[in-house]
């Protein structure tokens, strides 16, 4: 028995003519093959509409969401953190390379820098602080403060804090010059 074209109308019922969705209903009336085959296409279809309209668990959007703004939560504190180890990285570095300008002023000027280390440590423990009061304050608003102040507020304060320690060094080196 000729199965074609009625095999391939099968997947495609509902595109037929009219004429030919009669000429199939006539095969498959006769064609034992063909009416298995489409009671197994029925079926297969009526379980992936079915399973199309499962729903899900209940409260999954607002457990969804939770889970999301945690996730931004966690990615904000990680990018402050970041932030402000590199400014604390920097001002480091700047220590170093003023601290290096400054080794032949070292012997008669011991004081003065003891003192200036004294304001570099203070200056990083006043970091510290402005990191936990830093913490909090984006806990409390980071949903609410666009990202350009995300960026611009950790920016200006590392270039706050650089010129806060130019500014240090200056006073000390006109201290050490005068001497
Ligand atoms: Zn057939």
């Amino acid at each position: 028995m000729k199965h074609q074209p009625f095999e391939s109308w099968l997947y495609e019922r509902e595109v037929l003519t009219k004429d030919q969705a009669r000429d199939l209903e006539d095969h498959l009336e006769i064609c034992d093959s063909c009416r298995a085959l489409a009671t197994a296409w029925t079926d297969i279809e009526g379980q992936l509409y079915s399973a199309s309209l499962v729903a899900p668990a209940p409260g999954f959007s607002r457990r969804w969401r939770a889970h999301l703004a945690d996730h931004r939560r966690r990615a904000n504190h990680r990018q402050m953190s970041a932030m402000l180890l590199m400014t604390t990285a920097g001002l480091a570095v700047l220590s170093v390379l003023f601290g290096a300008e400054l080794l032949p002023l070292l012997e008669p000027a011991v004081p003065t820098l003891v003192a200036w280390g004294g304001k570099v440590a203070s200056l990083v423990a006043n970091l510290n602080m402005f990191r936990l009061i830093m913490g909090i304050l984006v806990e409390a608003t980071v949903e609410n403060v666009p990202l350009v102040y995300r960026v611009v507020l950790p920016l200006s304060l590392a270039g706050l804090a650089a010129f806060w320690v130019i500014s240090i060094y200056r006073l000390s080196y006109r201290r050490i010059r005068k001497e």
